[in-house]
């Protein structure tokens, strides 16, 4: 039986650990959070995931919210008109062949933990530094460190080459609420965009308190929206996010009348770089220990794929894994691994990175088209479940425009 070491019991690491278990392997699964002091603590994510993602925990039967987590079936895009900003002047929305859902990690995670040690799973509640890795790097054939935004991922050697800012572009919150108005017709991620001000999107999701919906700012540093620093509690923080509705998303505002915050842990401010990282740590003796999902590639939570990654890279490391048999976990193995997921994630951080700077020609083509061509609009919702299918047109006008025509054409023949 191989022995397999994952340190970090989150979105990526957990799937790999659950997957490798079912197959026999002896898995340890090294973290810093008990399932009471998650439950207890702070909200982490958003974590809107689409159906991709969703179909790697499907496969491995830890899809337990499936039934109870409200769905999210679409995607709408609005842009205030500058000239008269409690108007639109792009408003479009299109919905998704699947729906996505969004369960609160504060539910997901503990459950996760608990049901790997009924499973037959060994989990050590640990906190892991440079001489643990080196002990569980001994005692183990492969180690994995899926340790998130935790300081020991710094260990992992930033690639400039993948990592395009080198300072956060964005100040981050999340408000949970609960009685939000619902969108009409359909549930979705309501995103809005106010160039120069920031981003603000909000959809359903599953929280401790039962269904509510979360609100995520995205604000230009120093600008209007970057005003969750200094919140000084729980109902500072949700009116900061009321008053920020108010005064630049009416619409908004006026689907967030009655709603409060689902409890005096649902909130969240903060921010981080994107940064891609290299993906094999040498240790000081020499052992190896290979990275994956936001310890080696962390974007911002701008286009909602940091979970969604997470669980892909999951289920390549998980393929990998298991077809490598009997053969040693070695440098080049890990390195070639690691490439496997770039080779998608690539161009997922390549979007999401662009939305954090003044839209393309380009960019901007594709997202006010999508107002006047439904299968277009259809098109860059489901883009969302694989932000692949936006290449090459996302980088290149010529091909935008080919996009662009060929969902036309589509629609005036359907
Ligand atoms: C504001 C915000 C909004 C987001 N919204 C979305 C969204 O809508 N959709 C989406 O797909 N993604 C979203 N994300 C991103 C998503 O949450 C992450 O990308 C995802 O959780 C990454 O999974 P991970 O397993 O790599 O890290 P995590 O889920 O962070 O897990 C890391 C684990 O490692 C443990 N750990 C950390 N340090 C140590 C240590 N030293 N020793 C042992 N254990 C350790 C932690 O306790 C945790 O269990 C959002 C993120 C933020 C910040």
């Amino acid at each position: 039986m191989r022995k397999i070491a994952i340190i970090g019991g989150g979105q990526a690491g957990m799937p790999v650990a659950f997957g490798l278990l079912d197959k026999g392997y002896d898995v340890s699964l090294y973290t810093n959070r008990t399932p009471e002091q998650i439950r207890a603590g702070r909200v982490m994510s958003s974590q809107c995931m689409f159906a991709n993602a969703l179909d790697v925990e499907r496969r491995l039967g830890i899809n337990l919210w499936e039934h109870e987590c409200p769905p999210v079936e679409g995607i709408g895009f609005a842009l205030p008109n500058p000239e008269q900003p409690d108007t639109k002047a792009i408003d479009w929305s299109g919905r998704l062949d699947r729906i996505a859902q969004a369960t609160d990690q504060r539910i997901k995670m503990p459950i996760w933990l608990e049901e790997f040690a009924r499973r037959g799973g060994s989990v050590i509640f640990e906190d892991v530094g440079v001489a643990e890795l080196e002990r569980i790097s001994q005692e183990h054939e492969l180690t994995i460190l899926a340790a998130g935004k935790g300081e020991v991922v710094r260990l992992f050697e930033r690639d400039a080459t993948r990592s395009p800012y080198a300072s956060p572009q964005r100040a981050l919150a999340l408000t949970y609420v609960h009685g939000l108005e619902p969108t009409p017709n359909y549930s979705r991620v309501s995103f809005n965009f106010i160039p120069g001000v920031g981003e603000y999107f909000v959809f359903p999701s599953l929280t401790l308190s039962g269904p509510c919906d979360i609100m995520v700012f995205e604000g230009v540093p120093n600008g209007p929206l970057d005003r969750f620093r200094d919140a000084q509690s729980p109902q500072d923080h949700f009116e900061r996010s009321i008053s920020f509705l108010e005064e630049f998303l009416p619409w908004e505002a006026d689907r967030a009348r009655h709603c409060e915050l689902t409890d005096n842990q649902g909130y969240l401010a903060g921010s981080f770089a994107p940064t891609v990282r290299k993906p094999v740590l040498t240790l000081p003796s020499g052992n190896k220990v290979l990275g994956m999902g936001d310890a080696v590639v962390v974007n911002d939570p701008i286009t909602g794929q940091g979970s969604n990654n997470a669980a892909k890279c999951a289920q390549v490391y998980l393929d990998q894994i298991l077809a490598r048999g009997a053969q040693r976990f070695d440098q080049a193995w890990m390195e070639a691994t690691f490439e496997k997921y770039w080779d998608y994630a690539s161009q997922v951080v390549s979007w999401t990175n662009s939305m954090l700077a003044a839209p393309t020609p380009q960019a901007l083509a594709l997202l006010t088209g999508a107002a006047q061509h439904p299968k277009l609009a259809h098109f860059l919702a489901n883009a969302f479940d694989d932000p692949t299918v936006l290449y090459p047109a996302w980088d290149n006008v010529a091909e935008a425009e080919k996009l662009i025509q060929s969902t036309t054409k589509v629609f005036a023949t359907a």
